[in-house]
């Protein structure tokens, strides 16, 4: 997958996606990751980027011509854009698994209040990471870009990482253990020392289901299917 972020601080996104399974899905060429810079297509020789908002107000706004010339230096055909925003659609699971699906991704990082509406129409999403307010679109690009791209196939190694896990089939995933056995008077649940697969898996539907209900009451599997078509709804 090709992944673009329009930004002023590439290395906001550029940094925290080269460690770990990110950077070796980049490094493996499964994820190939560019940026284009808003400060690289201005003509002054501050190379401003933003204005006073119009009808007054704190802080500055990000121009729309250096923002449309970045993002026409990487959009062709076929790009999917999403512009990061608070006022956004709320990101979840169920739109990692759709953008997952796409060739090319284009980000739009806002900065400072925020950039110029104009931009606005030229996104095909607009989506927000949670209900609270960032300094900058970057650190949400991490997030998204981190989710979708450990569901390319062959980013994780084993297949089905993604099969079970929270969100995925409507329940929070039940709980880990490894090694030692019994830690500080801790013993790990006998369901998972016994060998038995069913009862192994019982076991572990039934945590799901307890932790799911405890913390996300929210996430019923009906709740999940209604996200799952919401995220399609949001995107086609
Ligand atoms: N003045 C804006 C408002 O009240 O809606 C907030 C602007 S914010 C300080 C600057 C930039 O950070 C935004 O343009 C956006 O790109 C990014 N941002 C902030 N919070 C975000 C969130 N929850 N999700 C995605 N992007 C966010």
């Amino acid at each position: 997958m090709r992944v673009d972020a329009v930004t002023l601080f590439p290395e906001m996104v550029d940094r925290p996606l080269s460690e770990s399974i990110v950077g070796r899905a980049r490094e493996e060429g499964y994820l190939k990751l560019g940026f284009s810079n808003p400060r690289d297509f201005t003509d002054d020789r501050h190379r401003t980027v933003d204005d006073k908002p119009y009808g007054g107000g704190t802080g500055m706004v990000m121009m729309a011509e250096p923002l449309y010339k970045a993002l026409l230096k990487v959009r062709k055909k076929g790009s999917t854009v999403i512009l990061l925003t608070p006022k956004g659609r709320r990101f979840d699971q169920a739109v990692a698994l759709e953008l997952a699906k796409k060739k090319h991704l284009i980000f739009i990082c806002g900065h400072y209040e925020g950039i110029d509406e104009r931009i606005t129409p030229l996104a095909d999403l607009e989506l927000s990471i949670g209900d609270y307010v960032l300094t900058g679109g970057e650190p949400a690009a991490v997030v998204v870009i981190d989710a979708v791209t450990r569901l390319i196939p062959g980013v994780l190694k084993k297949s089905d990482a993604t099969v079970n896990e929270t969100f995925t089939g409507g329940l929070l995933e039940a709980p880990h253990y490894t090694r030692p056995g019994v830690w500080r008077g801790k013993q790990v649940p006998q369901a998972l020392l016994s060998g038995n697969h069913k009862l192994i898996q019982d076991w572990r539907r039934e945590r799901a289901e307890e932790l799911t209900g405890r913390n996300r009451p929210d996430l019923a599997p009906p709740a999940a299917a209604k996200k799952k078509a919401r995220a399609k709804k949001i995107l086609s």
